[in-house]
Protein backbone atom coordinates (compact mmCIF):
# COMPACT_ATOMS: atom_id res chain seq x y z
CA UNK A 1 0.00 0.00 0.00
CA UNK A 2 0.71 3.19 -0.71
CA UNK A 3 -0.22 7.32 -0.57
CA UNK A 4 -2.58 7.51 -3.82
CA UNK A 5 -2.00 10.72 -4.15
CA UNK A 6 0.76 13.64 -2.54
CA UNK A 7 2.43 12.19 0.28
CA UNK A 8 1.63 13.90 3.75
CA UNK A 9 3.52 16.84 4.79
CA UNK A 10 2.28 16.06 9.04
CA UNK A 11 0.70 12.53 10.44
CA UNK A 12 -1.16 12.95 13.75
CA UNK A 13 -1.36 9.77 15.64
CA UNK A 14 -3.61 9.38 18.99
CA UNK A 15 -2.21 6.90 21.68
CA UNK A 16 -4.01 6.07 25.16
CA UNK A 17 -2.15 5.70 28.63
CA UNK A 18 -2.44 2.01 30.37
CA UNK A 19 -3.52 0.64 33.54
CA UNK A 20 -2.87 -2.28 34.87
CA UNK A 21 -5.70 -4.44 36.78
CA UNK A 22 -3.44 -6.84 37.45
CA UNK A 23 0.28 -7.01 37.74
CA UNK A 24 2.02 -10.14 39.03
CA UNK A 25 5.70 -9.67 39.51
CA UNK A 26 7.96 -12.69 38.76
CA UNK A 27 11.62 -13.25 39.48
CA UNK A 28 13.84 -11.07 38.43
CA UNK A 29 15.46 -12.31 35.16
CA UNK A 30 19.24 -12.36 34.05
CA UNK A 31 19.26 -9.58 31.55
CA UNK A 32 17.38 -7.35 34.70
CA UNK A 33 14.04 -7.05 33.82
CA UNK A 34 11.06 -9.53 35.92
CA UNK A 35 8.87 -12.27 34.64
CA UNK A 36 5.55 -10.38 34.54
CA UNK A 37 2.03 -11.66 34.09
CA UNK A 38 -0.12 -8.50 33.42
CA UNK A 39 -3.23 -7.66 32.09
CA UNK A 40 -3.20 -3.92 30.82
CA UNK A 41 -6.31 -2.42 30.08
CA UNK A 42 -5.77 1.29 27.47
CA UNK A 43 -7.84 4.06 28.82
CA UNK A 44 -8.87 7.61 27.40
CA UNK A 45 -6.68 9.55 28.46
CA UNK A 46 -4.27 10.37 25.20
CA UNK A 47 -1.22 12.12 23.78
CA UNK A 48 -1.42 12.99 20.09
CA UNK A 49 2.20 12.79 18.35
CA UNK A 50 2.37 14.67 15.46
CA UNK A 51 5.45 14.47 13.02
CA UNK A 52 6.59 16.65 10.05
CA UNK A 53 10.21 16.62 7.84
CA UNK A 54 12.28 19.38 8.84
CA UNK A 55 15.77 20.48 8.50
CA UNK A 56 16.62 18.52 11.78
CA UNK A 57 15.80 16.15 14.51
CA UNK A 58 13.90 18.10 16.96
CA UNK A 59 10.61 17.46 19.47
CA UNK A 60 8.28 19.97 20.88
CA UNK A 61 6.52 18.88 24.26
CA UNK A 62 3.14 20.69 24.79
CA UNK A 63 0.83 20.89 27.73
CA UNK A 64 0.74 20.97 31.69
CA UNK A 65 3.86 18.22 32.08
CA UNK A 66 6.20 19.67 29.28
CA UNK A 67 8.76 20.62 32.03
CA UNK A 68 8.70 17.27 33.01
CA UNK A 69 9.84 15.27 29.70
CA UNK A 70 13.24 15.52 27.82
CA UNK A 71 13.17 17.40 24.73
CA UNK A 72 16.14 15.76 23.44
CA UNK A 73 17.78 12.02 21.92
CA UNK A 74 16.41 10.65 25.36
CA UNK A 75 12.43 11.46 24.81
CA UNK A 76 11.08 8.04 24.01
CA UNK A 77 9.45 9.53 20.83
CA UNK A 78 13.00 10.46 19.42
CA UNK A 79 14.42 6.97 20.09
CA UNK A 80 11.12 5.79 17.92
CA UNK A 81 11.69 7.42 15.04
CA UNK A 82 15.32 6.91 14.66
CA UNK A 83 14.76 3.42 15.27
CA UNK A 84 12.61 3.45 12.45
CA UNK A 85 14.66 5.60 10.02
CA UNK A 86 17.53 3.22 10.78
CA UNK A 87 15.37 -0.14 10.20
CA UNK A 88 13.50 1.39 6.79
CA UNK A 89 17.34 3.14 5.66
CA UNK A 90 15.38 6.67 5.60
CA UNK A 91 17.34 9.42 5.84
CA UNK A 92 14.67 12.75 6.67
CA UNK A 93 15.00 13.98 10.01
CA UNK A 94 11.88 14.68 11.51
CA UNK A 95 10.46 17.21 14.26
CA UNK A 96 8.06 15.27 16.69
CA UNK A 97 5.09 17.75 18.57
CA UNK A 98 3.72 15.90 21.69
CA UNK A 99 0.64 17.23 22.80
CA UNK A 100 0.57 15.65 26.19
CA UNK A 101 -2.21 14.93 28.22
CA UNK A 102 -1.36 11.92 29.73
CA UNK A 103 0.59 12.16 33.12
CA UNK A 104 4.39 12.09 33.72
CA UNK A 105 6.20 9.15 35.86
CA UNK A 106 3.16 8.05 36.74
CA UNK A 107 2.88 4.59 36.21
CA UNK A 108 0.56 5.13 33.19
CA UNK A 109 3.19 4.34 30.50
CA UNK A 110 3.31 7.52 28.53
CA UNK A 111 6.45 7.64 27.65
CA UNK A 112 5.99 4.00 25.85
CA UNK A 113 3.04 5.92 24.34
CA UNK A 114 4.33 7.89 22.69
CA UNK A 115 7.21 5.98 21.20
CA UNK A 116 4.06 3.90 20.19
CA UNK A 117 2.41 6.75 18.47
CA UNK A 118 5.42 8.13 16.88
CA UNK A 119 6.20 4.79 15.42
CA UNK A 120 2.86 4.98 13.83
CA UNK A 121 2.91 8.44 12.47
CA UNK A 122 6.61 8.04 10.82
CA UNK A 123 5.95 5.11 9.40
CA UNK A 124 2.47 6.89 7.75
CA UNK A 125 4.98 9.89 6.50
CA UNK A 126 7.26 8.15 5.18
CA UNK A 127 5.55 5.68 3.28
CA UNK A 128 6.88 2.39 4.78
CA UNK A 129 4.09 0.43 5.91
CA UNK A 130 5.93 -1.59 7.95
CA UNK A 131 3.80 -5.02 8.85
CA UNK A 132 2.18 -4.97 11.92
CA UNK A 133 5.10 -7.74 13.24
CA UNK A 134 7.81 -5.38 12.33
CA UNK A 135 5.93 -2.72 14.12
CA UNK A 136 5.39 -4.81 17.49
CA UNK A 137 8.73 -6.08 17.47
CA UNK A 138 10.50 -2.58 17.49
CA UNK A 139 7.68 -1.74 20.05
CA UNK A 140 9.28 -4.52 22.09
CA UNK A 141 12.79 -2.80 21.29
CA UNK A 142 12.03 0.23 22.61
CA UNK A 143 10.46 -0.67 25.91
CA UNK A 144 8.43 -2.96 27.77
CA UNK A 145 4.46 -1.27 27.58
CA UNK A 146 5.07 0.15 24.12
CA UNK A 147 3.53 -2.89 21.95
CA UNK A 148 0.67 -2.51 24.25
CA UNK A 149 0.30 0.91 23.39
CA UNK A 150 0.19 -0.29 20.19
CA UNK A 151 -2.60 -2.58 20.85
CA UNK A 152 -4.94 -0.91 23.01
CA UNK A 153 -8.19 -2.67 24.42
CA UNK A 154 -7.88 -4.93 27.04
CA UNK A 155 -4.46 -7.63 26.80
CA UNK A 156 -2.20 -9.81 28.83
CA UNK A 157 0.89 -9.74 29.01
CA UNK A 158 4.19 -11.86 29.54
CA UNK A 159 7.54 -12.18 29.26
CA UNK A 160 8.74 -8.69 30.49
CA UNK A 161 5.14 -7.58 29.82
CA UNK A 162 5.71 -7.22 26.09
CA UNK A 163 4.52 -10.34 24.71
CA UNK A 164 0.78 -9.86 24.19
CA UNK A 165 -2.75 -12.16 24.26
CA UNK A 166 -5.72 -9.70 23.44
CA UNK A 167 -8.72 -10.56 26.16
CA UNK A 168 -11.88 -10.95 25.18
CA UNK A 169 -14.00 -9.49 27.52
CA UNK A 170 -16.99 -7.19 28.10
CA UNK A 171 -18.18 -4.22 29.91
CA UNK A 172 -16.86 -0.73 29.96
CA UNK A 173 -15.30 0.64 32.51
CA UNK A 174 -15.28 3.98 34.43
CA UNK A 175 -12.33 4.80 36.13
CA UNK A 176 -10.68 7.93 37.71
CA UNK A 177 -7.50 8.16 38.35
CA UNK A 178 -5.29 9.79 41.70
CA UNK A 179 -2.88 11.81 40.86
CA UNK A 180 0.47 12.88 42.43
CA UNK A 181 2.74 16.16 42.24
CA UNK A 182 5.75 13.45 42.84
CA UNK A 183 6.35 10.72 40.12
CA UNK A 184 8.31 7.21 41.22
CA UNK A 185 10.85 6.23 39.09
CA UNK A 186 9.70 2.58 37.77
CA UNK A 187 13.33 0.74 38.45
CA UNK A 188 12.96 2.34 42.09
CA UNK A 189 9.74 0.64 42.92
CA UNK A 190 11.14 -2.79 41.06
CA UNK A 191 14.31 -2.41 43.30
CA UNK A 192 11.94 -1.61 46.76
CA UNK A 193 10.03 -4.57 45.63
CA UNK A 194 12.74 -6.90 45.24
CA UNK A 195 13.93 -5.75 48.69
CA UNK A 196 10.66 -6.36 50.30
CA UNK A 197 10.62 -9.98 49.11
CA UNK A 198 14.08 -10.78 49.79
CA UNK A 199 13.46 -13.59 52.00
CA UNK A 200 10.76 -15.03 50.09
CA UNK A 201 10.73 -17.31 47.19
CA UNK A 202 9.01 -15.88 44.66
CA UNK A 203 7.41 -18.17 42.10
CA UNK A 204 6.12 -17.86 38.26
CA UNK A 205 3.82 -15.33 37.72
CA UNK A 206 0.31 -16.73 36.28
CA UNK A 207 -2.95 -14.43 35.45
CA UNK A 208 -5.30 -15.09 38.30
CA UNK A 209 -9.11 -16.98 37.47
CA UNK A 210 -10.70 -14.15 39.13
CA UNK A 211 -9.48 -11.34 36.83
CA UNK A 212 -10.25 -13.50 33.58
CA UNK A 213 -13.77 -14.41 34.96
CA UNK A 214 -14.24 -10.71 35.71
CA UNK A 215 -13.69 -9.26 32.37
CA UNK A 216 -15.52 -11.82 30.59
CA UNK A 217 -18.56 -11.09 33.15
CA UNK A 218 -18.18 -7.50 32.17
CA UNK A 219 -19.22 -6.86 35.87
CA UNK A 220 -17.48 -3.71 37.18
CA UNK A 221 -17.59 -5.05 40.78
CA UNK A 222 -16.31 -8.08 40.05
CA UNK A 223 -13.84 -6.24 38.36
CA UNK A 224 -13.16 -4.16 41.09
CA UNK A 225 -12.49 -6.54 43.69
CA UNK A 226 -10.39 -8.97 41.19
CA UNK A 227 -7.79 -5.73 41.14
CA UNK A 228 -4.07 -6.47 42.38
CA UNK A 229 -0.31 -5.50 42.17
CA UNK A 230 2.37 -6.94 43.10
CA UNK A 231 4.22 -3.41 43.03
CA UNK A 232 1.60 -2.12 45.44
CA UNK A 233 3.42 -2.36 48.50
CA UNK A 234 6.53 -1.26 46.97
CA UNK A 235 5.03 2.20 45.77
CA UNK A 236 3.45 2.51 49.18
CA UNK A 237 6.90 1.61 50.97
CA UNK A 238 8.52 4.69 48.87
CA UNK A 239 5.09 6.90 48.77
CA UNK A 240 3.56 5.99 52.59
CA UNK A 241 1.14 8.53 51.50
CA UNK A 242 -0.39 6.60 48.95
CA UNK A 243 -2.21 4.42 51.53
CA UNK A 244 -4.23 7.20 52.64
CA UNK A 245 -5.45 8.11 48.67
CA UNK A 246 -6.72 4.43 48.33
CA UNK A 247 -8.50 4.77 51.61
CA UNK A 248 -10.34 7.61 50.71
CA UNK A 249 -11.14 6.70 47.30
CA UNK A 250 -12.44 2.98 48.80
CA UNK A 251 -14.75 5.50 51.69
CA UNK A 252 -16.18 7.07 49.08
CA UNK A 253 -17.63 4.63 46.46
CA UNK A 254 -14.79 3.18 44.54
CA UNK A 255 -15.78 -0.59 43.34
CA UNK A 256 -11.72 -0.87 43.85
CA UNK A 257 -8.39 0.70 44.10
CA UNK A 258 -5.18 -0.28 42.68
CA UNK A 259 -1.75 1.67 42.40
CA UNK A 260 -1.19 2.08 38.72
CA UNK A 261 1.61 0.19 37.58
CA UNK A 262 4.66 1.56 39.25
CA UNK A 263 2.63 4.46 40.52
CA UNK A 264 2.76 6.88 42.51
CA UNK A 265 -0.78 6.93 40.38
CA UNK A 266 -3.91 5.50 41.98
CA UNK A 267 -6.38 4.27 39.93
CA UNK A 268 -10.29 3.71 41.07
CA UNK A 269 -12.79 1.55 39.43
CA UNK A 270 -16.68 3.04 39.70
CA UNK A 271 -19.65 2.18 38.19
CA UNK A 272 -20.81 5.37 36.29
CA UNK A 273 -20.03 8.82 35.37
CA UNK A 274 -21.47 10.06 38.25
CA UNK A 275 -19.99 7.94 40.70
CA UNK A 276 -16.84 9.26 38.88
CA UNK A 277 -17.85 13.02 39.71
CA UNK A 278 -18.67 12.32 43.03
CA UNK A 279 -15.24 10.60 43.84
CA UNK A 280 -13.13 12.86 42.11
CA UNK A 281 -14.39 15.55 44.18
CA UNK A 282 -14.14 13.79 47.25
CA UNK A 283 -10.14 13.05 46.62
CA UNK A 284 -9.13 16.36 45.57
CA UNK A 285 -11.44 18.50 48.46
CA UNK A 286 -10.49 15.96 51.25
CA UNK A 287 -6.54 16.70 50.09
CA UNK A 288 -5.86 13.36 49.24
CA UNK A 289 -4.79 13.57 45.77
CA UNK A 290 -3.91 17.11 44.01
CA UNK A 291 -5.52 16.26 40.91
CA UNK A 292 -7.83 14.30 38.91
CA UNK A 293 -8.44 12.92 35.91
CA UNK A 294 -11.33 10.48 34.87
CA UNK A 295 -11.35 8.23 31.19
CA UNK A 296 -13.46 5.42 30.29
CA UNK A 297 -11.87 1.93 29.34
CA UNK A 298 -11.03 -0.14 27.51
CA UNK A 299 -10.15 2.46 24.45
CA UNK A 300 -8.20 1.43 21.02
CA UNK A 301 -4.27 1.30 20.79
CA UNK A 302 -2.13 4.10 18.71
CA UNK A 303 -4.11 5.08 15.47
CA UNK A 304 -3.69 7.72 13.12
CA UNK A 305 -5.96 10.55 13.52
CA UNK A 306 -4.54 12.83 10.47
CA UNK A 307 -2.63 13.57 7.62
CA UNK A 308 -2.13 16.60 6.47
CA UNK A 309 -0.99 16.98 2.72
CA UNK A 310 0.96 20.57 3.44
CA UNK A 311 -0.56 23.74 1.02
CA UNK A 312 -3.62 22.01 0.23
CA UNK A 313 -4.94 21.45 3.58
CA UNK A 314 -5.72 18.33 5.81
CA UNK A 315 -6.56 15.00 3.64
CA UNK A 316 -8.82 14.85 7.56
CA UNK A 317 -9.28 11.94 9.74
CA UNK A 318 -7.94 8.80 8.09
CA UNK A 319 -9.34 6.40 10.59
CA UNK A 320 -6.30 4.30 10.08
CA UNK A 321 -5.25 1.89 12.42
CA UNK A 322 -2.20 1.33 11.37
CA UNK A 323 -0.03 0.04 8.21
CA UNK A 324 -1.00 -2.66 6.28
CA UNK A 325 1.21 -4.82 4.21
CA UNK A 326 4.93 -5.08 3.89
CA UNK A 327 7.80 -2.56 4.25
CA UNK A 328 8.98 -1.50 0.51
CA UNK A 329 12.13 -0.30 1.07
P1 LIG B 1 5.96 3.15 32.91
O1 LIG B 1 4.69 2.93 33.61
O2 LIG B 1 5.96 2.76 31.44
O3 LIG B 1 7.18 2.64 33.59
P2 LIG B 1 5.62 5.89 33.60
O4 LIG B 1 4.25 6.11 33.10
O5 LIG B 1 5.77 5.70 35.06
O6 LIG B 1 6.26 4.70 32.81
P3 LIG B 1 6.59 7.89 31.84
O7 LIG B 1 5.53 8.95 31.83
O8 LIG B 1 6.67 7.01 30.67
O9 LIG B 1 6.52 7.06 33.17
O10 LIG B 1 7.98 8.66 32.07
C1 LIG B 1 9.11 8.06 32.67
C2 LIG B 1 10.32 8.94 32.37
O11 LIG B 1 10.64 8.79 31.00
C3 LIG B 1 10.05 10.42 32.59
O12 LIG B 1 10.44 10.80 33.86
C4 LIG B 1 10.85 11.08 31.51
O13 LIG B 1 12.08 11.55 32.01
C5 LIG B 1 11.19 10.00 30.50
N1 LIG B 1 10.61 10.21 29.15
C6 LIG B 1 11.26 10.08 27.98
N2 LIG B 1 10.45 10.33 26.94
C7 LIG B 1 9.26 10.62 27.44
C8 LIG B 1 8.02 10.95 26.85
N3 LIG B 1 7.85 11.05 25.52
N4 LIG B 1 6.98 11.16 27.68
C9 LIG B 1 7.13 11.04 29.00
N5 LIG B 1 8.29 10.75 29.61
C10 LIG B 1 9.34 10.52 28.84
Amino acid sequence: MSWAATPPQAVTARVPAKVNLELMVGPRRSDGFHHLATVFQAVGLHDDVTVEPAQEWGVTINGPYADLVPADGTNLAMRAARLLAREAGIDVPVHITIDKDIPVAAGMAGGSADAAATLLACDALWGVWSSKAELEEMAADLGSDVPFALLGGTAMGSGRGDQLAPVLGRGRYTWVFALSDVGLKTPDVYAECDRLRSHLRVGEPAPSSAMMTALRSGDAASLGRALSNDLQAAALSLQPTLAEVLATGMDNGALGGIVSGSGPTVAFLVSDTERSLDLAVALTASGAAPSVKRAIGPVRGAHIITAASGPRGSLGSTGHSGPVGHRSN
